[in-house]
């Protein structure tokens, strides 16, 4: 039998993500700065969709607070 630990975490809507959209001048995800822990980050430059590091996003929702297009949705898996 496996205990399984209950984990909460972020998640994008990549259908809905768009950076130039939610920030049309400087393509600036807006959950990135939201993110006290760090965890989202745009890798690939602004006006790029961002990564979430899902094993150590703390599923705070600050980021999908944030995000004007509501492109982050949290996740609960586990017991
Ligand atoms: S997650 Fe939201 S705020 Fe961030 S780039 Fe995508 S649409 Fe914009
Ligand atoms: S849920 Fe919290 S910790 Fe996870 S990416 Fe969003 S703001 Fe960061």
């Amino acid at each position: 039998m496996s205990i399984q630990t209950k984990k909460t975490f972020a998640i994008l809507n990549f259908k809905d993500c768009d950076p130039g959209r939610c920030d049309p001048e400087n393509g600036v995800c807006a959950a990135v700065a939201a993110c006290a822990h760090k965890v989202i980050y745009q890798i690939d430059g602004v006006f790029e969709q961002p990564m979430i590091n899902q094993n150590l996003c703390q599923g705070c929702w600050d980021c999908m607070d944030a995000c004007p297009l509501d492109a982050i949705q949290i996740k609960n898996i586990g017991s």
